[in-house]
């Protein structure tokens, strides 16, 4: 399968001269299965561009797996025009609360006075799926859905597919109130999902010293980051979800520590960039 990614900022868009180099879109990934089918992980403001690449003929059916609601990760359904047609099926899977299907707490953002248009006018080529957890196939891929620690419902998903396999968890705190490397892993949030995966993306927003001024707000340090794929046992750690706040350059000096902590082991951790592409 072939990943690329449209939006890797977090919490809010930073376009700006300062991040050009990796990207001020929020979190979107589109993900091409071996036999063309097109997932698309997450709607931040990334993937106004994915659909503008599909323009003009969008596969018929497309899947949206959303981890959660937060408007980084929800803000560009509106402008993902497949989903205004009404000869696209779109399948829409994420999270829903115990007072609210998914259809509807996503009907609470993509309706005035929030936007312009409601989802009732294409109720017929949307399918939603709530908390898509456990194993689904699609084509010859498996896609497992399990709740990670953040703020509110969050899901992380792991991807499979002939033998090869990677984990998308975007927003994570897998170390509030817990020193993860005294941890037994079972019991350490997500790794079921990322376990032995060849490529992770994953949570990297902050460094050692913003961190501790903001605990339980449902993110990782590059430390705690670096850690969980060190303890799942990553091939290879694409840090993630940057935060608005982090220039280009300072990307690049949290990277190097994130590189002084894998040690010298093979691959070492990179950045993931607007653009990136990923052969799994
Ligand atoms: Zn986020
Ligand atoms: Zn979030």
């Amino acid at each position: 399968m072939k990943v690329k990614i449209w939006g890797c900022r977090g919490s809010l868009p930073a376009p700006g001269p300062e991040t050009v180099k990796y990207g001020g879109n929020t979190s979107c990934l589109e993900v091409r299965l071996d036999d063309g089918t097109l997932v698309v992980f997450d709607a931040g403001t990334g993937i106004r561009r994915l659909s503008r690449a599909l323009d003009p003929d969008p596969p018929s059916t497309i899947h949206v797996f959303l981890t959660h609601l937060h408007l980084d990760h929800l803000l560009g359904l509106g402008f993902f025009r497949p989903m205004w047609k009404p000869d696209c099926k779109l399948h829409i899977w994420g999270p829903s609360s115990a007072m609210r299907t998914l259809r509807q707490l996503i009907e609470r953002y993509l309706s005035p006075p929030f936007f312009p248009l409601q989802l009732g006018d294409v109720a017929e080529s949307l399918e939603f799926h709530d908390n898509p957890f456990g194993e689904c196939s699609l084509g010859s891929a498996t896609i497992t859905g399990e709740f990670v620690t953040h703020q509110g419902p969050t899901v992380g998903y792991r991807i499979e597919e002939n033998g090869r396999s990677f984990a998308y968890i975007p927003d994570h705190e897998p170390a509030r109130d817990v020193d993860l490397q005294r941890r037994s892993p079972e019991w350490i949030s997500g790794f079921g999902i990322a376990q032995g995966v060849d490529v992770l993306l994953h949570d990297s927003q902050y460094s050692e010293e913003e961190y501790n001024q903001r605990i339980g707000w449902g993110h990782s340090s590059i430390h705690h980051a670096v850690s969980f794929a060190q303890i799942a046992k990553v091939g290879q750690l694409v840090m993630f979800h940057h935060d608005p706040e982090h220039s280009d350059d300072e990307l690049e000096l949290l990277l190097k520590l994130a590189v002084e902590q894998w040690g010298g082991a093979a691959n070492p951790p990179i950045l993931g960039y607007e653009g990136m592409e990923l052969q799994i």
